[in-house]
């Protein structure tokens, strides 16, 4: 499935994953493969870019001169639930789609490069290059090609074929063809690592407008399965420890960002309903690069909005270890993140009434809302408390950003904001002063 890729640097560490590089050159002249599947493997490759749900988008060079050529697509690193961090072979099975998504550079009525790979060219390129210590596993994504059933069945024979026949156990993720047969959704499951959906819009009329083949109750009835099948087979594994893992590593999803006009309220609610409803392990953010022209659609020039896309990853790491709510996040009347401060500064600076909050008195789930405390920082606060009374000083040893927090709490009794605690008054002096111009003397 298709989305807009966009990521900006500085993102979180669990946001960022890094795109490293085929090189065609080297590759050819280790015969790795043949030039058919060399070209193809550039068109697959390519398309499967736009896809954020494992990796990021990376950066073309040029260098004639020596070496270091690089395409922005191929190879991505992602981070494994255990924290390690693995490389990807990411590619598309085939950009062929029956589908017309207005959004997306595979939609059947453009007039691009297409190419499909065979299940077997597939489980061959990746043990290929697996073998020579390229990659650790493999993220395989597709178009509709035929239908959902003929995709999704292919997608299980490049799984069967790795798993089964290369006893290949890395990392697999693969993307599930929405409207596929749920017995298709269940064997590629018990293959693969992780699955994904994507919903692409937040809501119902978003998706009758850009991708009118699609809709949420058929996004949704394959999320569904995954997460009542996980949660059976966890529970079954308690008591017989040989039944096999039916997607280990969980399920995730992604939405593009800036394609249509719906609000930062309403993505945020979507997917504070996923991480309830479907349990995912991860909602992923895709800032719209524009690759076609439409009504509905904003026109070619437009940048992608990557500092919105940021915002809203920022929001989601409040709602899945802040315990923050959707609407305390955006609500009716500021429904679109401040773009000039992180969402939880937003909230904070909203509600001035909270604070400031006694650092030796209050509750794990009060400091977890001061700016500049973290999940960390607060536990070490809660630990050291047990311990005696923590002075300002310490604060900084725990991790805590002072330039932030000093707005918002009190150490011992005192105060050490320098200005009263005001919303106008704080807000003014923790907005960034704009760096100046240098002149030229010239
Ligand atoms: S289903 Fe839609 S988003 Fe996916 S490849 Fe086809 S046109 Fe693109």
């Amino acid at each position: 499935m298709w989305d807009s890729h966009a990521k900006k640097k500085g993102a979180t560490r669990l946001y960022r994953t890094y795109v490293c590089f085929i090189h065609y050159p080297v590759l050819e002249l280790i015969g790795v493969m043949s030039m058919g599947t060399l070209e193809k493997l550039a068109v697959l490759a390519d398309g499967a870019k736009y896809d954020v749900s494992c990796a990021s988008s990376g950066v073309n060079k040029h260098n004639r001169d020596g070496i270091g050529n690089s395409k922005s697509f191929g190879i991505c690193h992602t981070w494994s639930a255990d924290g390690r961090c693995v490389s990807l072979l990411k590619i598309l099975l085939t950009n062929y789609c029956i589908y017309n998504c207005n959004y997306c550079v595979n939609r059947n009525q453009n007039d691009i490069p297409r190419a499909s790979f065979t299940p077997r060219e597939v489980a061959d390129l990746t043990i290929q290059f697996y073998r020579r210590n390229y990659i650790e596993g493999l993220f395989l994504s597709s178009g509709i090609e035929r239908s959902p059933n003929h995709t999704m069945e292919r997608i299980y024979q490049v799984l069967d074929i790795l798993r089964h026949e290369y006893h290949f156990y890395g990392y697999i993720h693969v993307k599930v063809i929405p409207g596929a047969d749920p017995a298709l959704v269940n064997k590629t499951g018990l293959l693969a690592d992780r699955m994904s959906i994507n919903i692409e819009q937040p809501t119902e009329q978003s998706l009758k407008l850009l991708a009118p083949q699609k809709t949420l109750p058929v996004l949704f009835a394959p999320m569904n399965q995954i997460h009542h099948q996980m949660t059976q087979n966890a529970s079954e594994r308690k008591i017989f420890r040989h039944v096999q893992k039916f997607v280990p590593a969980g399920q995730s999803t992604q939405m593009i960002v800036g394609a249509s006009k719906d609000s930062d309220l309403s993505i945020i609610k979507a997917t504070e309903t996923l991480y309830n409803r479907f349990q995912l392990k991860r909602v992923y953010y895709s800032a719209y690069v524009p690759v076609n022209e439409g009504p509905n659609l904003p026109a070619l020039s437009t940048s992608p909005p990557l500092l919105r896309e940021h915002r809203l990853y920022q929001a989601d790491w409040l709602l899945r270890f802040y315990s923050f709510k959707a609407d305390e996040i955006v609500n009716e009347q500021s429904p679109f993140l401040d773009t000039d401060f992180d969402p939880k500064i937003s909230w904070a600076l909203r509600n001035m009434q909270l604070f400031p909050l006694e650092i030796n008195q209050a509750s794990y789930e009060e400091l977890l809302r001061i700016p500049g405390v973290g999940v960390t920082s607060a536990q070490r606060i809660i630990r050291q408390r047990r311990l005696g009374n923590i002075s300002y000083n310490h604060l900084k040893k725990m991790g805590v950003v002072l330039k932030r927090a000093k707005y918002f709490i009190t150490c011992q009794g005192c105060y050490y904001g320098g200005i009263p605690a005001e919303s106008a008054l704080v807000r003014q002096a923790l907005t960034p002063v704009a760096k100046p111009v240098q002149l030229c003397l010239f």
